[in-house]
């Protein structure tokens, strides 16, 4: 099921005709490991995970495997040092201060954090991210930290305007040429992001089924 469920998946990626290359990141929160086994076993390696404590388990129970593993839920500054020390990739990087203790508390015998700044692209009161015009000054604070390293920008449109906001944070990107990470894209509107610049989509429901 799982299996066929991504092969499907990575078609429809396959099947937006663009030139920059798309990486699949298997979004398996509130799922258990073995779900993630199913996905291993058919080569996924970028998992997305929102909740540190369950994703705390699930790379335990799966280590020596080779995953890639992704924060991407809303983080708390009492959660940086564990989210630090597990992953590889941030995408929910939306303050400063939280950058800031991601990049003190980042041990020394890792590779540097890959960090994407998230981005409240239609400014709605209900979501996080930073707004359009705080990026510049975050991205700049950002880039003089030593050990984590600003890849790009992740953002959730509201979906009743996908195209336009996609779109929009494309754009903001061309301003950075050394950004080269754009994360956006779910399930229901991965081939509009695509079309639009996406470079890493998060896909959930499409692959481990609905969520209880
Ligand atoms: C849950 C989640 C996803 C996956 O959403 P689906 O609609 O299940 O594909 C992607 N990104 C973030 C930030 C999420 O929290």
């Amino acid at each position: 099921m799982i299996a066929d469920n991504l092969k499907k998946v990575q078609s429809r990626i396959d099947a937006v005709d663009i030139k920059n290359q798309v990486t699949l990141i298997a979004v398996s929160k509130t799922k258990p490991a073995s779900d993630l086994q199913q996905a291993i076993d058919v080569g996924q390696r970028h998992f997305g995970e929102n909740y540190l404590q369950e994703a705390l388990e699930k790379i335990q129970a799966l280590k020596g495997q080779n995953l890639i593993w992704h924060f991407i839920g809303p983080i708390q500054s009492n959660k940086t040092k564990q989210i630090a020390q597990n992953f590889s990739w941030v995408h929910s990087v939306d303050r400063l201060k939280i950058a800031k203790r991601l990049n003190d508390q980042r041990p020394e015998n890792l590779e540097k954090l890959n960090v994407l700044l998230q981005v409240n692209i239609d400014d709605e009161p209900t979501k996080s991210g930073a707004k359009v015009d705080e990026i510049d000054e975050l991205v700049t604070h950002f880039e003089n930290f030593q050990n984590i390293s600003l890849r790009g920008f992740m953002c959730i449109p509201n979906p009743n305007n996908g195209e336009q906001s996609f779109k929009k944070m494309a754009q903001i990107m061309q301003k950075y040429p050394n950004l080269d990470v754009l994360s956006m894209g779910m399930s229901a509107d991965l081939e509009l992001a695509i079309e639009n610049g996406a470079t890493f989509v998060r896909i959930g429901s499409d692959i481990f089924g609905k969520r209880a």
